[in-house]
């Protein structure tokens, strides 16, 4: 057992608004999957009572902090970010220890998160997100119209559960977070028992903005905890209005359950599970077979292949070339060695798919990289089948979660295409094509934009970008709603629902549809954008 918990002045606690709480529930520790050991201190999982505190100060806060002006919440996710900043290396030391992820790796995250709260405050900033519409009254008109205005407003208490691949940018001030603080929406956070002490620094952080910025208490709290239970009594309590989560496809359906199933249902944005197909393009084959399969090993090596978006599966025609690349592939990858998965249980799952496709009849195995000594070990790889098999087996089209991906060779472009129609809701589909793809590239993209929320030219997958622009997000069984994305700005749209205004005083209109547009934001009048 290692001590890092006290010199960090981490607790074990659950934070509910402005107190810090021991729990009575299931006691457990963080683990250092590079080490193979615990690490102090005791943490206390949270329970009903806590759920209940929290659900009622979130409730009691949610009317006070949604009417805050966006300058006002603005300011408050910039405290957040330089408040996590403050936080230095303790933040990094702890979150290397708990996740075995590297420090370059950690510090980009951190630089991500900081980003991301930086530009959902400049985006409250500009307005554009509250959707102002403006109808004027037609009294001359027969039927005579109305004055119609409409906003969005926020949705109510949101529920976040983080996944454990990104302990800061999908955790307790990821995405989810970010975008529900921004939205007007209290936030309580399901802590991810895979890194309880780098979510309770990330929580004090936020704790603290809270208070200076003279914000309600309610309007975030974390409890910390292990085991199924804590989750789904939170998304049942009646205060609950929406949940957003990022991590397996068993965990997102359960909630989805859950949520469909409370007398008041409520929207649930999962981010599940995509295997992010990469289609090598003919030509784009022949001019580089070698450098596309180095490129694609880097790829899926990175983060030990746990991201949402590492690409595994690969198609391409049969062929010369192809054999050029599956080659240089088994080289590559000869020369990768294993390395630290963030979790046993993750570890354990990927050891296990492993071997599902290493036993099974209709697949080959490519290569692998250099096994290495230790606990939580994962071994790059590169498995093969054919499109027929592919398509005959739905098992071979489920996410490995780790550094594997699967090459499919296809007797011809139609049957690329036919791979394309067969796969299920994707994150990602990535071309892979020089100017002689482009017909290809134009038949298949009307498959690609059905199957997925970002289709990419080559490029890898990996990198998601957080900007105005960019989708995380795709068809079921990708994500629980493929209208949405959880990463960049549009992320606010999930939690917020429109309201309609008609004939109200202009004394009593909220600020972002009076005609004077006091808040100086964009507005729709009779149809057209103004400022
Ligand atoms: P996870 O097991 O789904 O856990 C995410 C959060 O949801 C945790 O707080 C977990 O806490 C909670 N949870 C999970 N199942 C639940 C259920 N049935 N009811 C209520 N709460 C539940 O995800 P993870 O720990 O990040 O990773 C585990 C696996 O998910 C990996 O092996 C991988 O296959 C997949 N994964 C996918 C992605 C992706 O983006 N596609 C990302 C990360 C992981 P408790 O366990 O304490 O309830």
């Amino acid at each position: 057992m290692r001590d890092t918990g006290e010199v960090l002045n981490i607790t074990g606690e659950s934070l509910i608004g402005f107190a810090s709480v021991q729990a009575t529930g299931a006691t457990f520790h963080a683990f250092d999957p590079e080490q193979g050991i615990h690490l102090e201190p005791v943490f206390h999982s949270a329970g009903k009572m806590e759920i209940n505190r929290a659900c009622a100060l979130a409730q009691a806060a949610f009317d006070l902090y949604r009417e805050t002006a966006p300058q006002r919440r603005a300011h408050f996710l910039e405290a957040i970010a330089q408040n996590i900043l403050d936080l230095g290396d303790a933040l990094i030391e702890r979150a290397m220890a708990e996740t075995g992820l590297p420090k370059a790796r950690l510090e980009g995250e951190r630089g991500r998160t900081i980003g991301q709260l930086r530009l959902f405050a400049e985006g409250l900033r500009e307005g554009s997100w509250i959707d102002a519409r403006c109808d004027s009254a037609l009294p001359a008109r027969q039927p005579p119209r109305p004055d119609l205005r409409m906003r969005l407003i926020a949705l109510g208490p949101v529920a976040v559960f983080g996944a454990s691949n990104f302990p800061l940018a999908f955790s307790v001030a990821g995405g989810d977070t970010v975008s529900a603080l921004a939205a007007g929406c209290p936030v309580i956070v399901k802590g991810h028992p895979a890194h309880p002490g780098t979510g309770e620094l990330v929580g004090r952080a936020i704790q603290r903005a809270v208070a200076v910025c003279a914000l309600p208490e309610g309007v975030f709290s974390l409890l910390a905890g292990i085991g199924n239970e804590l989750g789904t009594d939170l998304i049942a309590h009646p205060a609950i209005q929406a949940v957003g989560f990022t991590g397996s496809g068993h965990g997102g359906l359960a909630l989805m359950a859950v949520a469909a199933g409370r007398p008041q249902p409520i929207p649930v944005y999962a981010e599940m599970s995509s295997i992010n197909p990469m289609f090598l393009l003919p030509h784009a084959l022949n001019a580089r077979a070698e450098s596309l399969a180095t490129g694609l090993v880097e790829s899926l090596s990175m983060g030990v292949g746990q991201f949402c978006t590492s690409p595994g599966l690969v198609l391409a025609i049969e062929g010369e070339d192809l054999e050029r690349f599956r080659g240089a592939v088994t080289h590559a990858l000869s020369e990768r060695a294993g390395a630290t998965m963030l979790t046993p249980g993750i570890h354990g799952a990927y050891e296990h798919g492993m071997m599902r496709l290493a036993a099974h009849p209709q697949v080959d195995k490519l290569g692998n990289g250099v096994a290495v000594q230790g606990v939580c070990k994962g071994v790059p790889a590169m498995f093969a089948t054919s499109a027929a098999s592919f398509m005959q087996d739905t098992t071979l089209a489920k996410e490995v979660f780790g550094p594997v991906s699967l090459l499919i060779s296809c007797a011809d472009f139609e049957q690329m295409k036919q791979v394309a129609e067969h796969l299920e809701g994707q994150l990602t589909a990535t071309l892979q094509m020089d100017e002689g793809d482009h017909e290809a590239a134009r038949s298949l993209l009307p498959i690609l934009e059905r199957k997925a929320g970002r289709v990419l030219a080559n490029g890898f997958p990996t990198g998601v970008e957080v900007s105005y622009a960019m989708v995380h997000g795709g068809p079921f069984p990708a994500t629980s709603d493929g209208r949405s994305s959880s990463v960049g700005t549009m992320a606010i749209q999930r939690f917020m629902r429109p309201v309609c205004y008609q004939n109200i005083a202009q004394a009593l209109l909220p600020a972002a549809l009076q005609d004077g547009n006091p808040l100086d934001i964009w507005q729709r009048r009779d149809g057209q954008l103004t400022k």
